[in-house]
Formats: C-alpha cells, structure tokens, sequence
C-alpha cells in the first residue's frame, strides 16, 4: 500500500513540475541585424518580414506546446526561415565575391552540451538539418566543403543545384557592392562599408528555446557576408561565438559583424557572465553587445534565453528582425530599435 501511495506521489509531482515547465516553454528567433531603417522600407516589405516570422514563431511553438523538444522546434522554425528568400540563410543567401552562395550553420544542445556544424556548404537545401545530422550521427562537431555535401547525401539530406539559393534581390545587392568598391577604389578610400550598403552585409537567422522538459537549445543558420572571400568561414558555425546552449547558463544565437564575434567569443562570453558571474540575460547581453563590441565597432546582435524563460535580444545596429513566442502563444516581432 505504501509503495502505491508514493508511486502516486510521485506521479503528481512529476505532473506538477512538468505543467509547471510547460507555462516557460519559449522561442525566440532573430533574422539578422544590420542598418534597417524605416525609411528604407516598404509597408508591404514591413508586413512580409513580420508575417514570415510570425509562420516560424507558431512553427516552433506548436512543437513545443505538444510537448516535443526544443531540439526539433528550433530546426523546425530555421528552416522556415532558411526556404524564406527573405533572409541571409538558405534560400536568398547573400553572394560571395565568386558570385556563389555558401553556407554555415550550427546547433548545440544545451542538456548535453553537444553540437553539430557546417561550413561553406553550397547545395544542402536546409543547412540547418546537415548541422543536426553531424551532431546526431557523426562523432565530429563541424564538417566543411564538400565532405559535407557528401555526408548531406549519405544522410539523404534534401539536396538542390547551387543555383537553387540565388534570388534577384542579393545578385543585384552583390553587383551594387562591387561597383561602390570599384568607385572606392577609384577614390582611394578602401576598407569601410559604404553606409547605404551596409545592411546587405548581414541577415542571418537563428532560434533559441526551451521545452517543457527544461531543455535549451540554440541554432543559426546563414549565407555569410555579402562579398565575402572564397572559403570565408564566419561566427555562425563556431560553437561559442555565434551559437551557444547550455542549461546552466543559457542558449545564444548570434548575427552581425562575424569576425567579431569570433574575436570577442560573444556566445560564450554571454553564457559565462550568466554562470559564473551571476548575471541575468539582458545584463550579460548588454555588457558584451553594447560595451565590449561597441567598443571594438562591431555591428551585430543576439538572442538569449535561459532555462527559467528570460530573454534578451539586444543588438547594437539600427535594427534587428527579432521576435519571441512564450506559453499562451502569442506571437511578437519587431524590426526597429525601442520597438
Ligand atoms: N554573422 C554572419 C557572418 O558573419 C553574418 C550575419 O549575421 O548576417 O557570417
């Protein structure tokens, strides 16, 4: 008898916790950062970002709200990001200096602190999915090129000719970049950005969540910076600089300025100040977006989102497309700054 009362208690509790949890189960996606003005836009473009991530916040939460793992929500809200020409990730890749579209993505589980990542991919339809597969199937963290590829379609992968990311759009952003950079030459004013180009440099993707079994999970998916150099590798695929989970600390996911990312760890670096020096989210995102890299002038933002269901997505460009999605369902985006 007295074992089937504590059975029975122990059920209830169970029960409990996980209802408990299930009221924190939250996703948070962001579509890149850059100089996003409202001026710049249109209400029709406006509304197609916010829709778009609206689709991918429900994606998510669906999976979440039925109690499936942050793991599967998060690839599941990327590729609806990724197949969207709207983003700097799969289809509407921005090009490389070659005129190529070559890909990055990376996932990391925060339960078990395992990853998977690839670089520099040009024909796996959802980069996202290859990132999974190497950390599922291989006992590597990153595969690159075309040992990717080739990994891509032993796992039957979707695969797609390269051709398959461009879009009108990013061939013109990229033929407009090198014509400034012809111009600058011309006026020996070599290195900065044009400021009206800007914005084409970024655009990745990424989502963090957390499930009702208290589980982080974090991934970022993208085609780079625009014009980037042959075999350019940015801050996307690197565990700890544009993607980070841990259930200790919290999940990050990362857009901007990759190099700088990588010097400055920025994932990571979040994570740490939440473990070992007790900092909230939005604490240790301001510390290192708004101080370190605005210190350094590197552009960018982030995602991050700890196991309790606190959040922040601080950036330090004009804009960032960002929005989160928490237990009652309700989906909310924003482009602009003090939005
Ligand atoms: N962080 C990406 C990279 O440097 C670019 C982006 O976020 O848009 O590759």
């Amino acid at each position: 008898m007295k074992t089937i009362y504590t059975t029975l208690l122990c059920c209830c509790l169970g029960m409990m916790s996980l209802m408990a949890q299930q009221d924190k189960i939250t996703l948070v996606i962001h579509g890149g950062a850059g100089t996003i003005r409202k001026q710049d836009m249109t209400p029709e473009r406006e509304a197609a970002y916010h829709a778009k991530m609206e689709e991918a916040l429900k994606a998510g939460y669906t999976i979440l709200r039925n109690g499936g793992t942050s793991m599967d929500a998060v690839v599941e809200t990327i590729k609806i990001l990724e197949d969207s020409p709207l983003f700097n990730a799969g289809k509407g890749a921005v090009f490389t200096s070659e005129g190529k579209n070559e890909l990055d993505a990376a996932l990391m589980d925060g339960k078990t602190l395992k990853a998977g990542a690839v670089a520099g991919i040009t024909t796996v339809k959802n980069p996202i999915t290859a990132a999974r597969a190497v950390m599922e199937h291989t006992e590597h963290v990153m595969l690159i090129g075309q040992g990717a590829e080739q990994f891509a379609r032993e796992q039957n992968l979707t695969i797609v000719e390269p051709t398959y990311f461009h879009t009108p759009e990013r061939a013109s952003q990229i033929e407009r970049i090198k014509e400034k950079e012809r111009q600058n030459h011309n006026n020996k004013d070599q290195g900065a950005i044009p400021q009206d180009l800007r914005d084409y440099k970024f655009g990745t993707v990424g989502c963090v969540a957390l499930d009702q079994y208290g589980n982080l999970v974090a991934g970022t998916s993208t085609g780079g910076m625009t014009n980037k150099k042959y075999g350019r590798v940015g801050d996307t695929p690197i565990i700890g600089a544009g993607t980070y989970a841990d259930n200790a600390s919290c999940a990050v996911s990362a857009t901007g300025h990759g190099e700088f990312f990588i010097r400055y760890v920025v994932a990571y670096d979040i994570a740490a100040l939440v473990k070992y020096a007790g900092k909230s989210v939005s604490e240790a995102g301001e510390e290192v977006l708004m101080r370190k890299l605005v210190a350094a002038d590197g552009e960018g933002g982030v995602i991050i989102l700890d196991k309790h269901g606190n959040l922040a997505m601080p950036f330090n460009s004009e804009g960032m497309y960002r929005g989160y999605i928490k237990a009652d369902g309700k989906a909310h985006t924003f482009i602009y700054q003090n939005e």
